[in-house]
This record gives structure tokens, C-alpha cells and sequence, in this order.
């Protein structure tokens, strides 16, 4: 039977709960034991495929084809368990399984209320499609006190006295530095944890943020004031990099606390060389490469979540710092002088995916200037698709190519099908679907080309790679572009869908349709982004 850590968030959002529960993860999975992290979300979203990225960051997606908190994110790349559907609730999708059956009379004619249908359902959801795992990470999104997290709250406050022995509380503070008084106040922690006490939950573990060391005085005076063993009143001090969280909540006695608060003892000391590696590779780095991201996100570096660290992990691969330059692609627009100005000093550029027409136009001439510059190009889904239409436009006699996803173009060399194969069902798609849940999602299988480049880099003849887009490229214009010197070197299994396009010509130039950047982890650097970074680092021996 699992054992159950729940993880609250108090004072004030973005203290980092998904990095916190993560790194819980990690350590236990250090210790020998089998992990998985949920994530139960508050908003009204069926899921979050909808959102702006502006609102809610990343869409993380899973290989069975869920749209996800980016929170997942980081679960899968500190504990290397990848997701699934069954691991991210939202408030939307719960009164949906509610609503649907109440329609069918599965309630009998009860009247359907929060308590119990709602919290039944989250619980339900909870503690669904669990295997053989030792400990289940839960974690809640959104802070204490807020009015639409309370279902959920009421929900594991139940599952905490049915569990007993098997479930516990952690609960991430803030303890503020006052400059003014030059004093850490402990005050918003105790508030925070009086209102969870208030709704019934006590926190066996407080995890405490803050910018300055938290002296022992103040540590026992929370614990008193909260009801929490002091050897459970953790500090979460900021670290070099994310990579160093777990080794710095071990030093603090994070995983003993949670071990202590199960009452097991005798569990294994934690093996934590690879972390150790990793951080030492990010904090002290051998060189360092600049590269250019060109998006439409990038006053919300949360929108790239995965794909920042992806950098990181192609930087940890080569033991060198990617110093990232985020530019606004519509920058380029009216301007093309900026695009020398901007890129005199990178050594490669990555357009990443994207949806929508602005911007594009900026993204299609930053491809250009790469392919004519010889610097090293990466094109992510959307960048991909840019990179196919700018090859179209300059090089394979299609001046007025496009997308059919802002437009009408002659022609359209990226389109949306309208009939796909998933597996052996037919999935019909049409323009004026609902937007939710319309897309290519998931993992799917892409052969690779023999003597292709991105052949040698993965060292595989079939790869699985996670998808988000609802045009393709269309196979068509395969030998149009193959006459003038582009390579179609991955394609879905049925020779259908053009998954990769490359250039064997030119240093490094590669587009692909799916996200490579969702499969990246610290300890397994996507071999993509390993061999990009190290194509970034060629250029910048060369300039
Ligand atoms: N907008 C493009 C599509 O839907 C690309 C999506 C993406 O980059 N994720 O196909």
C-alpha cells in the first residue's frame, strides 16, 4: 500500500511547491524507494490546453497524450517518471466526471453537492492507477485560503484520517525578511498554518522559504507556534541552481522529517551522487555559448519552461553554460537590420513552437538568417514549420508559401489534415471544432533516415517523441525541398507525416515537428539538445 504525501502552498504564490515536491520525490527515490508525483489543480479549465501561455506558463505533455500543469514538468525531470493522464486534475475536469454522471442518474436521484460527490470524486482521482509504488506525491495547486482550492483541501483532509498512518502533510511558507527591521518574520507562517488547522488539516512537515538563513531560535519558535516537531520545521534557503534543491533540503533533514513523520526508521541513506554531479557541472561550468531563442512568450520565461531546461541539460552534457537571449520575434518584422544586430554575438538559434500569425514572419526570417549564416539551427514545431515555409519561399521557387494556419496561401505547405490516423482509429478533425483537445497529442513513433544527421545523434532507427500541434507539413513539397538540399529525415512510420527536416549541408540545422525538450532530463540530456549546445559550441570557437 502507498504511503501518501500531500503538499500545500501558504502566504503567497510561486514559492516553488512543484520544485519542493519534486525534490521530496527525489530524495526518497535517492533512498531506494518508488515514487510518483500528482498534481491536483483548482482552476475551471477542463485542462490547460486551452490557456494562454501568458496566464499559466508551459502545457506540459505527457506520452499518453495528457495537457498538463508544467508542474509535471519538473516531476519528470527530477524523478524520471514520466506522467500520465491519471496524474493532473482540474477543478473543470472533476465536476465534468460529476456533471456526466449525474445526467445518467448514476446518483439516483441524490442531490449532488460538494460534500461528498465532489470531494468523492477528487479522492477518487487521488488514489486511482497507483501500482506498486511506496510513496505517492500529491500536490495542491494554488495557496491556502483561496476560495476554489477548499474542495480539495476538504478532500485530503478525509483521505488523512482514512490513511492514518499513511498520509502526511507538507506545507510550503514564507518566512519574509523585513529590511526596515532587519528582522525574518514568522508571523504569515503561523497565519497560513492556522488556516489549514482551521479546515482540519495539521502539517506534520513546514518547508520554510526564505531569502536569508533561518536562525535555530526562530525554527523552534514556528514549530511552537504551529504544532510542528521542530526537526520538521525545514528552511528552504534560495540555491545556485534548481538542480541543488534536493541536496540542500537533504543537508536541512527534509527527508528524515518525512521518514520521521511516517515513523519509519531504518530506511537506507540516500545515494546522491548524480545530483551531486549535475550541480557541479551547472555551477561550475568549463565555457559558456549564447544562444537565441526567438519566440512570442518571452516576457514569460515560464511559457518555455522545458525548453530552458533542456539548455541546461544540453549545457550539463557538455559541461558548459547556455546563456539564453530571449528575442521577441516580431522585433525582425519591419526591421531586418536588427536581425545582424541581434545575432552578432550568438552562436546558435532555436525557434521553438508557437501557435498563431504574429510573430511568424520574424520567426521564418531568423530560419533564413541561420541557413544563410551557417549558425546553427534548431526549429521546434512551429519552428519546424517556419523553416519548411522559408525553404519554400527562397530556395524551392514557392514565393507566397504559408501556413493555412493564418491564412490562405498558394500554397499551403502546412496545412491541417483533416482525416489522421492515432494508432488504428480515425480521428476526424475539422476547422470549426472546439479548440480543446483538437490537437496531435502524445507520443508517437518517427522513423529515422540511415546516414541522416539526427540518425547519428539519437543512434536509433525508431525514436517515440511527444507531440502538440494541429497543422502538419505537408509531404508533398518532400521533393521539391530534397532538390535543394534539404533532407526529410524523420517520418512517421507510414511515410505520412514529415517529422523531420534537416539540411546535411549546413553545420547544424534541424527541424522537428514534436517537443523534444518535454523528454529532457538533467541525468539523460535530450540527444538533440546535446548535440545543439555542442553545435553552439563548434560556432563559438569559430567567431
Ligand atoms: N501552431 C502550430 C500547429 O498547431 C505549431 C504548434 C506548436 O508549435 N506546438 O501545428
Amino acid at each position: 500500500m502507498a504511503r501518501f504525501i500531500f503538499v500545500t502552498g501558504g502566504v503567497v504564490s510561486s514559492l516553488g511547491k512543484g520544485l519542493a515536491g519534486a525534490s521530496v520525490a527525489a530524495l526518497l527515490q535517492a533512498r531506494g524507494y518508488k515514487v510518483r508525483m500528482r498534481k491536483l489543480d483548482p482552476y475551471i479549465n477542463v485542462d490547460p490546453g486551452t490557456m494562454n501561455p501568458y496566464e499559466h506558463g508551459e502545457c506540459y505533455v505527457t506520452d499518453d497524450g495528457a495537457e498538463t500543469d508544467l508542474d509535471l514538468g519538473h516531476y519528470e525531470r527530477f524523478t524520471g517518471v514520466s506522467s500520465k493522464q491519471s496524474d493532473n486534475v482540474t477543478t473543470g475536469r472533476i465536476y465534468q466526471t460529476v456533471i456526466r454522471k449525474e445526467r445518467r442518474g448514476d446518483y439516483l436521484g441524490a442531490t449532488v453537492q460538494v460534500i461528498p460527490h465532489i470531494t468523492n470524486a477528487i479522492k477518487e482521482f487521488a488514489t486511482a492507477d497507483i501500482e506498486d509504488e511506496d510513496f505517492v506525491l500529491i500536490e495542491i495547486g494554488g495557496t491556502v485560503g483561496d476560495i476554489e482550492s477548499l474542495p480539495f483541501l476538504e478532500a485530503i483532509r478525509q483521505l488523512g484520517n482514512e490513511l492514518g498512518q499513511d498520509a502526511i502533510f507538507m506545507h510550503l511558507t514564507l518566512v519574509p525578511y523585513i529590511a526596515a527591521a532587519g528582522e525574518l518574520k514568522t508571523k504569515p507562517t503561523q497565519h497560513s498554518v492556522k488556516e489549514l488547522q482551521s479546515i482540519g488539516i495539521q502539517p506534520n512537515i513546514l518547508l520554510c522559504r526564505s531569502e536569508h538563513p533561518i536562525p535555530a531560535g526562530l525554527l523552534a519558535k514556528i514549530g511552537q507556534f504551529c504544532n510542528v516537531p521542530e526537526k520538521a520545521v525545514i528552511p528552504a534557503l534560495d540555491v545556485r541552481t534548481i538542480y541543488e534543491v534536493p541536496l540542500s533540503y537533504h543537508k536541512e533533514g527534509l527527508d528524515t522529517a518525512v521518514l520521521d513523520a511516517f515513523g519509519l526508521t531504518g530506511a537506507p541513506q540516500p545515494d546522491l551522487s548524480k545530483w551531486e554531479d549535475i550541480a557541479d557541472r551547472v555551477i561550475n561550468p568549463e565555457g559558456q555559448v549564447n544562444i537565441s531563442v526567438v519566440g512570442k512568450y518571452i516576457e514569460l520565461q515560464d511559457a518555455y519552461k522545458s525548453l530552458t531546461e533542456s539548455l541546461v541539460h544540453g549545457g550539463i552534457a557538455n559541461r558548459i553554460k547556455v546563456n539564453i537571449d530571449w528575442v521577441e520575434s516580431e522585433l525582425f518584422e519591419n526591421d531586418e537590420s536588427q536581425l545582424t544586430d541581434r545575432f552578432k554575438n550568438t552562436h546558435a538559434i532555436l525557434v521553438p513552437g508557437g501557435f498563431g500569425e504574429r510573430g511568424a514572419e520574424g520567426k521564418i526570417k531568423s530560419a533564413r538568417y541561420a541557413r544563410e549564416n551557417n549558425i546553427p539551427y534548431f526549429g521546434i514545431c512551429y519552428g519546424m514549420q517556419m523553416a519548411v515555409i522559408e525553404g519554400c519561399r527562397h530556395l524551392a521557387g514557392l514565393e507566397n508559401a504559408g501556413t493555412s494556419e493564418f491564412g490562405n496561401f498558394d500554397p499551403n505547405v502546412v496545412g491541417l489534415m483533416t482525416e489522421w490516423t492515432r494508432g488504428n482509429a480515425k480521428e476526424k478533425r475539422s476547422e470549426d471544432g472546439d479548440l480543446g483537445g483538437t490537437m496531435r497529442v502524445g507520443s508517437y513513433p518517427c522513423a529515422l533516415l540511415e546516414g541522416t544527421k539526427v540518425r547519428e545523434i539519437y543512434g536509433e532507427e525508431l525514436i517515440q517523441e511527444r507531440h502538440r500541434h494541429r497543422y502538419e507539413v505537408n509531404i508533398a513539397y518532400k521533393d521539391a525541398l530534397e532538390k535543394v538540399g534539404y533532407k526529410f529525415s524523420g517520418l512517421s512510420p507510414d511515410g505520412d507525416l514529415p517529422e523531420i527536416v534537416e539540411i546535411p549541408d549546413h553545420p547544424w540545422f534541424i527541424g522537428v515537428q514534436f517537443h523534444p525538450e518535454l523528454k529532457s532530463r538533467p541525468f539523460e540530456p535530450h540527444p538533440l539538445f546535446e548535440s545543439f549546445v555542442k553545435a553552439a559550441m563548434d560556432k563559438s570557437r569559430l567567431v
